[in-house]
């Protein structure tokens, strides 16, 4: 069933998950050791997200540096497969402009769609350890809005190749990011805004918003995309803080603030088992108030670690 038919019939807010596949050579079960304890909360959909290629440089028995390619993580359409298998619940693939060109996204959607798949988180991706901006492969998508693009003219029966006669349209409902805190290159929240709209002008069905720890920021930006028509469905994205380093990291990684109640609560904990009560706490009063908003649907970023979204979901049971 697509997100948006879950957000329809919904009589209160849903829960939903997002997981990262294994590091190579770590068996599915891993995700669903971590899965598991979730699967009682009947998620409306897990999200599993896509981890494009690394370069890292290994020396040769010459002297001189081999640029290699690697991928440290599956890909998206068989751990998804294996999810809607397992627990017959909703997956949402994550697909990037990052490492694609349109021939092998039209590939993947090929895929998706032969599987049942029928929503897909369309994204840019980040720009790879040794890029300073993002670059498209040479026949890729510079921006979301594009790949959005591609996947809209297959949902209307338009493949790459036009001479292909009686193609099937796909059907896949399309999620998009929103970044509350405005995405880290765009100049200003008028400028990010304007490009968000965009995405939703190409078809977007639902947005996703970036984690933030402060709830004022997700009513704020909801009233602004209000305000610039926007009227989709917007999910706020929680993750509940776990380890000290968190306090640094997460900030540098996703452009966010953490409120100075929070760090004061972090700082003071001696044990990482008290951070994570902290942590936990934290999210439950945020999914509280965001439940009274009324928001759709509360979106937790597992990160590989369920014990503590378990502990924030039970609360809400
Ligand atoms: P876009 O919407 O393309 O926007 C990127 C930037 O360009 C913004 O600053 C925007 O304002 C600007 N912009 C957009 N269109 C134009 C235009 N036409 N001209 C000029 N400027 C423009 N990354 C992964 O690699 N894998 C994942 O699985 C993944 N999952 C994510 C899930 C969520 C919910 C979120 C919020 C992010 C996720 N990301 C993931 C990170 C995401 O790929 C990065 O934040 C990336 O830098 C931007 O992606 P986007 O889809 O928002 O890009």
């Amino acid at each position: 069933m697509k997100v948006t038919e879950h957000i329809k019939n919904a009589k209160k807010t849903l829960f939903s998950f997002e997981i990262l596949p294994p590091l190579k050579g770590i068996s599915i079960q891993s995700i669903y050791t971590s899965l598991d304890p979730l699967m009682e909360f009947n998620p409306s959909f897990v999200d599993v997200t896509y981890h494009r290629e690394e370069f890292v440089y290994k020396k040769r028995a010459d002297g001189l540096l081999e640029r290699r390619s690697v991928r440290k993580r599956p890909g998206t359409v068989g751990i998804c497969a294996a999810i809607m298998n397992k627990y017959q619940v909703d997956t949402v693939p994550h697909i990037i402009c990052g490492g694609f060109s349109k021939e092998e996204t039209e590939n993947a959607l090929i895929d998706l769609d032969f599987l049942g798949i029928d929503n897909v988180l369309v994204l840019r991706g980040d720009p790879i350890k040794s890029e300073t901006y993002f670059s498209a492969e040479q026949d890729g998508h510079k921006y979301a809005s594009e790949l959005l693009g591609q996947v809209h003219e297959m949902n209307n029966g338009i493949y790459l190749d036009e001479e292909l006669k009686s193609s099937a349209p796909t059907n896949f409902c399309i999620g998009v990011a929103g970044y509350p805190e405005k995405h880290f290159e765009a100049p200003n929240m008028r400028s990010d805004i304007h490009f968000l709209k965009k995405k939703v002008e190409a078809g977007a069905d639902y947005i996703v918003t970036q984690m933030f720890f402060d709830n004022q920021q997700y009513f704020d930006f909801v009233n602004l995309c209000q305000e610039n028509d926007i009227t989709i469905p917007i999910i706020p994205g929680i993750k509940p803080m776990s380890t000290k380093k968190q306090l640094t990291l997460l900030p540098q990684r996703f452009h966010l603030n953490v409120p100075n109640p929070l760090v004061d609560q972090v700082l003071k904990c001696k044990t990482n088992e008290a951070i994570r009560q902290v942590g936990v706490e934290w999210a439950i009063q945020q999914t509280k108030e965001l439940i009274e908003f009324g928001a759709p649907c509360i979106h937790f970023y597992t990160m590989g670690k369920s014990d503590n979204v378990q502990k924030i979901v039970g609360s809400f049971a």
